[in-house]
């Protein structure tokens, strides 16, 4: 097991749900964190409660993963000791509507593609390339059961996710031959404010899609990550998927 304690962890998404969990077990085991998402008071009450907790050096990037000069900017602008990343989780994501594809929406459609795939591929571009020079890193990517099998309305979202799949793969084979490693891990069904964004803050709506099945805990995600993260350097964990036990 490879230790990850003052390894510089960055995680978007950071603000709540797997993110949020993430960044605890990261912490927990020594990680130097940079906390990523839209909701700056949400990151600082993390970062204080982290700090509390395990004494943890956080540094909290307030931004909209969907712009990439503010992406490059704040990059740029990192503490020298936050600057040098190690692993690079591209968590943040989200699903809007569930609509057939020929009644949807245009701004469901541009957030979806730009927040899972842009913003990912952004932060990829901005990040990988210290790692190969460092000759060190990991990239994590949150997929999703969306990019394996598409659901009936869940057409966008479900591509998003597939391209996700097909950028971890294509990550993948570009780095062969560096020692940077590539992860997605693909969750069923997990309990977060995911549902509750999807829906556009109809909570009714948001809790119906967890009854008659227990779902995934963001803790229990955020094991599985930190399981591939902390695997000796010469094992890459490609793909993970990770279905509660009662969905199908
Ligand atoms: P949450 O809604 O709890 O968390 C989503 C996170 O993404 C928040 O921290 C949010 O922060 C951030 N985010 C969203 N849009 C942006 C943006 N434009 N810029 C910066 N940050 C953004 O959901 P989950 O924890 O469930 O989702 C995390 C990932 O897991 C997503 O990629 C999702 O697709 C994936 N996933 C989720 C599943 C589920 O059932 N919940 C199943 C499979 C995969 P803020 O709003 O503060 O910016």
């Amino acid at each position: 097991m490879v230790s990850v304690r003052h390894q510089i962890v960055l995680i978007t998404g950071a603000s709540s749900g797997i993110g949020e969990a993430t960044a605890q077990i990261f912490a927990q085991a020594g990680a130097k964190l940079i906390l990523v998402a839209r909701r700056q008071e949400r990151l600082a009450q993390l970062a204080d409660d982290l700090n509390k907790e395990f004494a943890s050096d956080i540094h909290t990037m307030q931004l909209d993963v969907r712009d990439r000069t503010s992406i490059e900017s704040a990059l740029a602008q990192l503490p020298s000791e936050f600057s040098a990343i190690d692993v690079l989780i591209n968590n943040a994501g989200l699903s809007r509507g569930l609509d057939k594809l020929y009644q949807g929406s245009y701004q469901d459609w541009e957030e979806m593609i730009d927040t899972n795939v842009k913003g990912l591929l952004y932060f990829t571009r901005a990040i990988v390339p210290g790692m190969v020079s460092r000759g060190r890193g990991h990239v994590v990517n949150l997929g999703s059961i969306a990019g394996h099998q598409t659901y009936p309305n869940g057409n966008v979202y479900c591509a998003t996710k597939a391209a996700v799949k097909a950028i971890s793969e294509g990550l993948k084979q570009d780095l062969l031959g560096t020692p940077v490693r590539v992860t997605s891990v693909d969750p069923g069904m997990v309990e977060t404010e995911f549902s509750q964004v999807r829906f556009h803050g109809d909570t009714e709506r948001g809790n119906q899609v967890y009854q008659g099945l227990k779902p995934l805990t963001p803790e229990d995600v955020a094991d599985v990550i930190f399981f591939c993260v902390t695997r000796s350097p010469h094992v890459n964990i490609s793909e993970v998927l990770m279905m509660p036990v009662d969905q199908s």
